[in-house]
């Protein structure tokens, strides 16, 4: 099995780092070329900064055989601003600014506000073995509406309304936070066994 870290912007090393730490049987590629998103299982799409990421990979020549692997069911994890890239709708995008789209929710860049432009807070987080998973947010997004075949796993009050900041639509995987810089590897496991499971059923 292969999983691919598109790795043209933001903390794709870390990434690349968490997935190593599971210490099981799967290659890990940087992805940077159209070429290498058709021959990955699955695919990280790493936190950074979505406008940038979007402009590459346009420029790179990649979005097309992104969206494409999408639509055919290709298991994708998502953080921070890859959230963001895999939202079909956005509010506070730049102008402009283009997602792969795929699940079905608008995601509200920066939700969090400047005063809280980063923080870390224990975020239970369901089918993550143990429950409770440390979240740690960098001028994140959230989730402000979702469609029904939208599954919410884990929110963060404010205000007091319940913000999703991880979501699951299908083989789609999306977390406001970052797994990757936490020390905790629970979310990438989580992510590789809907991939294994994807693979056993047959797409
Ligand atoms: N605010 C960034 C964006 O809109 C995302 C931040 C992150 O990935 N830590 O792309």
């Amino acid at each position: 099995m292969k999983i691919g870290v598109l790795a043209l912007q933001g903390d794709f090393r870390e990434h690349i780092a968490a997935l190593d730490s599971l210490q099981v049987e799967i290659e890990i590629i940087a992805v940077r070329h159209a070429s290498e998103i058709v021959e990955i299982d699955a695919l990280v799409i790493p936190g950074g900064e979505s406008t940038t990421i979007a402009k590459l990979a346009r420029s790179f020549g990649l979005f097309a055989s992104i969206q494409d692997r999408i639509a055919s069911g290709m298991p994708i994890y998502g953080s921070c601003a890859g959230m963001i890239l895999l939202a079909d709708r956005l509010i506070d995008a730049a102008k402009g600014q283009e997602t792969f789209g795929g699940i079905d929710m608008t995601v509200r860049r920066n939700a969090f506000g400047r005063q809280i432009d980063s923080f870390e807070m224990d975020i239970d987080f369901a089918g993550v073995v143990g429950g409770t998973v440390k979240g740690v947010f960098i001028r994140a997004p959230w989730v402000d509406e979702i469609g029904p075949d939208v599954e919410v796993l884990a929110t963060v009050m404010q205000d007091g309304l319940a913000h999703p900041v991880a979501v699951r639509q299908g083989n789609l995987l999306a977390t406001s936070f970052h797994p990757e810089i936490s020390g905790d590897n629970r979310v990438h496991r989580y992510f590789v066994q809907q991939v294994y499971q994807n693979l056993l059923v047959g797409k």
